[in-house]
C-alpha cells in the first residue's frame, strides 16, 4: 500500500484536539484497494455467550478509562502486552485480531509501545478509528495529539508518523504510548499492548544498544503483576532458546501470567509437528495459561494482497484438514477467533481479580498525595487584593517570629532555632576566658611584679605601694581582653545571622524572591549593627584604661583577697618593712582589681552584644520588612513563587484529581457489577 501523497497535518499544539483533513481521507478512500472489504467475519466473535458478553465489556472499557485518566502514571493497571522476537509475527497476530494492517517490514518496524483498545460495536455499525498520543517536544513542551480515522487503511501510515514524531524519524524507540482505538463489529473486546521486538543484531543506522533498549522497555512492562505477556513464537523455531519467552520465565518463573502463542504452523519443519502438538498441549515448557497456535498471513500471502477475512478462512481450512494440529483446532487451541476469545476471557478474569488491589492502592495513592499536597501549601491567591493580604500576612509572622527570636520566645514557624542556648553556650565561654585569663594574671604577678616593681617605681620609700607599677600592669592585663571581646561579637553576629535566615527561609518556603530580599536585609544589619557593638566594645575598653570602681567596692574586695590569701599558710605575718611584704601587697591589690573589672566585663560585653545583635536587629528587622510591605508593587515580584513548588503542586494536584475521578470509576463499576 503505497501512502505517499497522502499528507496529513496534525496540528502540534497544547491539548487541542484536531480532526484530520477529512475529506482528503475520503478523496483518498477510493483509489486506495481496501484490505478490508468485505471481511465478512463478524460472526466470528459470536462465540462468546450473550451474558458473559455483558460483563465483559464493562470490564474492559473501566481499565480503558483509568487507562485514558493517566492512572497508569500512578499505579500499574491489568493489561496485555505482546512480546517476542523479531518477525516472530506479532504484528501479524495483532492485524489478524483487529482486521488493521499495522506497519510491517524488515528491522524495528515498532518503535513506541502500541495500545490497541478494541471495542466490538454492533452488527452495521461503521469502522471507526482513533490515534492519540503525546510527544514531547524540547523545548516547546508537550503535544498531544488526536486523530480520528474513518478508513482503516489509514491506520498504517498514521502510527508510521506518530513514531517519528514519538521516536524521531529513523531507527531509535520511545517508552511512550501510543494509543490506537477501533470500534467496528468486527473485532474483539479486547486492549494489548504491542512491543518492539527483540531485536538480535542492530541493523543499519541503529545504535549498538538498542537490543538492551527495547529489552529494558519490555522488562518494564512484562515485570508488573497486572501485565499478561503474551509470548509469540514461530512455530518452526525451538521455542526453549527464544529470548522473548525466557524474559518472560524472568519476570513470572511459575508462569502464572504468561500465555505462549505459536504461529507459522505451516512452516514447521517436517517430523517436528508432534513436537509442536506437544508444546501446545503443555507438555514441554508448562505455563499456567497455557499455549494457543494460530496461522496468520505468509509474506507471499500479503504480496498476494490475500485479506484478512480470506486468511481468515484459509487458517479455519489450514487446521481443520491438518494431519497433526486438526486435534488442537478440534481441542479449542487453534485459530485467531479462538484466541481472541481466550485473550477477552483472561483479560477479563484478570480485571476482576486485580481489583481489590486496585482499589487499596488508588486509596494509598490518594493519602500520600494529599498529605504531600498538604505540605506544599496552598500558595498564593489569584485575586490581587487577596494577594496584598497575603503577603502582608506571611511578611508580619515572620517579623513576629523575628521579635520572638530575639526574645526567646516559642515561634509560629517550625523551625527548630534555639538561639538562646547557643548564646548561653557563648557567653559562658567568655566569662570562663575571662577567668582564665585571671589565672594567668595570678600567675604571672607572682612572677614578674619584682622586674616591674624595679622599672616603675618612683620616689617612694620601701614599703609604699607603687600605683604606676599597679596601673600599668592592669592595663595590660585587661587590653588582652579587647580582641576575643570582638571575636566574640562576630561570633555571635554569626550565630544569630545565621538564625535569621533560617527563619526566613522557613517562613518563606517557596518564594525564593521574597526569601532573598529578607537574607539581603538580615545580612546587612548584622553588618550595621555589628560596627555599632564593635566601636561600643572598643570604647568599653578605653573606659577601662581608666581604671576606676567606687572605693567600697574596692575595699570589700581586697578584705576579701586578703582573707583568702592570708588563709594560705606562710603568708600570716605582714611585716611591711620588708620588701617581700610590699609586693605581696601589690600582688593582693592587683588580683583584687582584676576581679572586678572582669566582673564587670563578664556582663558587659554579652549585653552590648545582645542589645545590638539580637534586640536592636530583629527591631530593625522587622522595620525593614514591614517598609517592604508598604511598596505595592513588590508584591507580584515578591509572591513570585519557586516555580518547583508550583510544578509540585500541579503535579500533585492533577494526581489527585486523577486518583478522585478513578476512585468513583471504580466505585461506578461494583455498583453497576452489583445491580
Ligand atoms: P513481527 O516482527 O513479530 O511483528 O513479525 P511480523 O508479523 O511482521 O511477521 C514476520 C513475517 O512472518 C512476515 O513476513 C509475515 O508475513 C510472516 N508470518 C507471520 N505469521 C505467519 C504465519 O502464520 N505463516 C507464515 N507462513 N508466515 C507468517
Ligand atoms: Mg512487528
Amino acid at each position: 500500500m503505497e501512502m505517499d501523497p497522502f499528507a496529513l497535518t496534525v496540528a502540534a499544539e497544547e491539548e487541542v484536539t484536531t480532526k484530520p483533513a477529512l475529506k482528503q481521507q475520503r478523496r483518498k478512500k477510493k483509489k486506495i484497494e481496501m484490505d478490508n472489504e468485505g471481511r465478512g467475519q463478524a460472526s466470528m466473535y459470536n462465540t462468546l455467550n450473550q451474558q458473559y458478553e455483558e460483563k465483559v465489556r464493562p470490564c474492559i472499557d473501566l481499565i480503558d478509562s483509568l487507562r485514558s485518566l493517566g492512572v497508569e502514571k500512578d499505579l500499574a493497571l491489568p493489561a496485555i502486552a505482546v512480546i517476542g522476537d523479531q518477525s516472530s509475527g506479532k504484528s501479524s497476530v495483532l492485524e489478524a485480531l483487529s482486521g488493521v494492517a499495522l506497519p510491517r517490514g524488515s528491522g524495528i518496524v515498532t518503535r513506541c509501545p502500541l495500545e490497541l483498545k478494541m471495542k466490538r460495536t454492533t452488527e452495521g455499525e461503521t469502522w471507526q478509528g482513533t490515534i492519540t498520543y503525546t510527544a514531547k517536544k524540547q523545548p516547546e513542551g508537550h503535544f498531544n495529539h488526536h486523530v480520528d480515522i474513518e478508513d482503516p487503511s489509514y491506520v498504517e501510515h498514521l502510527i508510521e508518523q506518530a513514531q517519528n514524531d514519538m521516536a524521531g524519524h529513523g531507527a531509535g524507540i520511545s517508552e511512550d504510548l501510543i494509543s490506537l482505538s477501533i470500534a467496528s463489529p468486527d473485532v474483539p473486546d479486547l486492549t494489548l499492548i504491542d512491543l518492539p521486538g527483540i531485536a538480535r543484531v542492530a541493523v543499519k543506522g541503529q545504535p549498538q544498544d538498542i537490543g538492551e533498549k527495547i529489552k529494558k522497555m519490555i522488562q518494564k512492562f512484562i515485570k508488573k503483576q497486572e501485565t499478561i505477556s503474551l509470548v509469540v513464537v514461530p512455530s518452526n523455531v525451538d521455542i526453549a532458546t527464544t529470548e522473548a519467552l525466557k524474559m518472560a520465565q524472568e519476570v513470572d518463573p511459575d508462569g502464572e501470567r504468561t500465555l505462549g502463542i505459536l504461529t507459522k504452523p505451516d512452516l514447521v519443519d517436517k517430523g517436528t509437528e508432534a513436537t509442536v502438538v506437544k508444546t501446545v498441549h503443555n507438555e514441554l515448557i508448562p505455563l499456567k495459561k497455557g499455549y494457543m497456535i494460530v496461522k496468520c498471513r505468509g509474506q507471499q500471502e500479503i504480496l498476494d494482497r490475500v485479506s484478512l477475512s480470506e486468511a481468515m478462512e484459509r487458517e479455519k481450512t489450514f487446521f481443520e484438514e491438518h494431519a497433526y494440529f486438526s486435534i488442537l483446532h478440534d481441542e479449542g487451541q487453534a485459530t485467531i477467533p479462538k484466541l481472541a476469545e481466550k485473550l477477552t476471557l483472561e483479560l477479563v478474569n484478570h480485571i476482576q481479580r486485580s481489583l481489590p488491589q486496585l482499589e487499596e492502592q488508588i486509596e494509598k495513592k490518594l493519602n500520600n498525595t494529599q498529605s504531600r499536597l498538604t505540605k506544599c501549601g496552598a500558595g498564593p491567591p489569584q485575586d490581587p487584593s487577596d494577594k496584598v493580604y497575603f503577603f502582608i500576612d506571611k511578611v508580619t509572622a515572620f517579623t513576629q517570629d523575628a521579635i520572638s527570636l530575639a526574645a526567646g520566645d516559642e515561634l509560629q514557624c517550625e523551625a527548630n532555632l534555639n538561639i538562646f542556648s547557643k548564646l548561653r553556650d557563648e557567653f559562658g565561654k567568655w566569662k570562663n576566658l575571662l577567668d582564665s585569663n585571671g589565672s594567668n594574671f595570678s600567675r604571672k604577678i607572682e612572677r614578674e611584679v619584682a622586674t616591674y616593681e624595679q622599672k616603675y617605681r618612683g620616689r617612694e620609700l620601701p614599703g609604699f605601694i607603687n600605683y604606676k607599677t599597679f596601673e600599668t600592669m592592669m592595663k595590660e592585663q585587661i587590653k588582652q581582653l579587647e580582641e576575643p571581646a570582638v571575636t566574640k561579637l562576630k561570633d555571635v553576629a554569626d550565630l544569630v545571622k545565621n538564625g535569621f535566615i533560617q527563619l526566613a527561609q522557613c517562613s518563606f518556603v517557596g518564594f525564593p524572591n521574597l526569601f532573598k530580599a529578607a537574607k539581603a536585609k538580615i545580612e546587612l544589619i548584622r553588618k550595621e549593627k555589628e560596627v555599632t557593638a564593635e566601636a561600643m566594645l572598643r570604647t568599653q575598653f578605653k573606659m577601662e584604661l581608666v581604671v576606676y570602681t567606687q572605693d567600697s567596692t574596692y575595699s570589700r574586695s581586697l578584705k576579701r583577697k586578703r582573707e583568702d590569701e592570708g588563709s594560705v599558710p606562710g603568708f600570716k605575718t605582714v611585716n611591711y618593712q620588708d620588701n617581700e611584704a610590699t609586693l605581696k601587697e601589690m600582688m593582693l591589690h592587683l588580683k583584687s582589681y582584676y576581679l572586678i573589672a572582669s566582673q564587670r566585663l563578664a556582663d558587659q560585653i554579652p549585653l552590648v552584644i545582645k542589645y545590638l545583635m539580637l534586640q536592636e536587629s530583629a527591631a530593625q528587622l522587622q522595620r525593614e520588612m514591614l517598609q517592604m510591605i508598604q511598596k505595592k508593587e513588590n508584591v507580584e515580584l515578591m509572591l513570585d513563587e519557586d516555580f518547583r513548588v508550583n510544578t509540585e503542586r500541579k503535579t500533585l494536584q492533577s494526581r489527585l484529581n486523577r486518583l478522585r475521578k478513578a476512585r468513583v470509576l471504580l466505585t461506578e463499576f461494583e455498583y453497576g457489577q452489583l445491580s
